[in-house]
C-alpha cells in the first residue's frame, strides 16, 4: 500500500446543493460535510480526495476519496446499513 491510496467515503448531496454529506466517515465512523459550490454548481467537481476533518486524529490518516453515493441511496440506509423504519 502506498501513501496515496485512501479509503472511499460515500456521500450524498444535500438538498441545496451547499454539502457532499458523508454521513460514516471510513476513517472515524462520524459524519462530515464538505463543500459542494452550492446550488447551480457542478457538484461532481467537488468530488474526489478531500482532507477528512477528523485528519491527525488518527495515525496515519490524512484523507479519503469522496465518492458519490448511488443515485436513490437512502442516507439512513447508508449510515445504518438498513432501511428507514
Ligand atoms: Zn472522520
Amino acid at each position: 500500500m502506498t501513501v496515496n491510496e485512501h479509503p472511499k467515503a460515500i456521500a450524498t448531496l444535500s438538498a441545496d446543493g451547499v454539502h457532499w454529506i458523508v454521513p460514516h466517515c471510513p476513517i472515524c465512523g462520524r459524519e462530515h460535510y464538505h463543500g459542494a459550490g452550492g446550488p447551480g454548481a457542478n457538484h461532481a467537481e467537488y468530488l474526489g480526495h478531500r482532507v477528512a476533518h477528523c485528519a491527525g486524529q488518527h495515525a496515519g490518516t490524512h484523507g479519503y476519496v469522496l465518492v458519490q453515493a448511488p443515485k436513490g441511496t437512502d442516507q439512513w440506509a447508508l449510515l445504518y446499513g438498513r432501511a428507514k423504519p
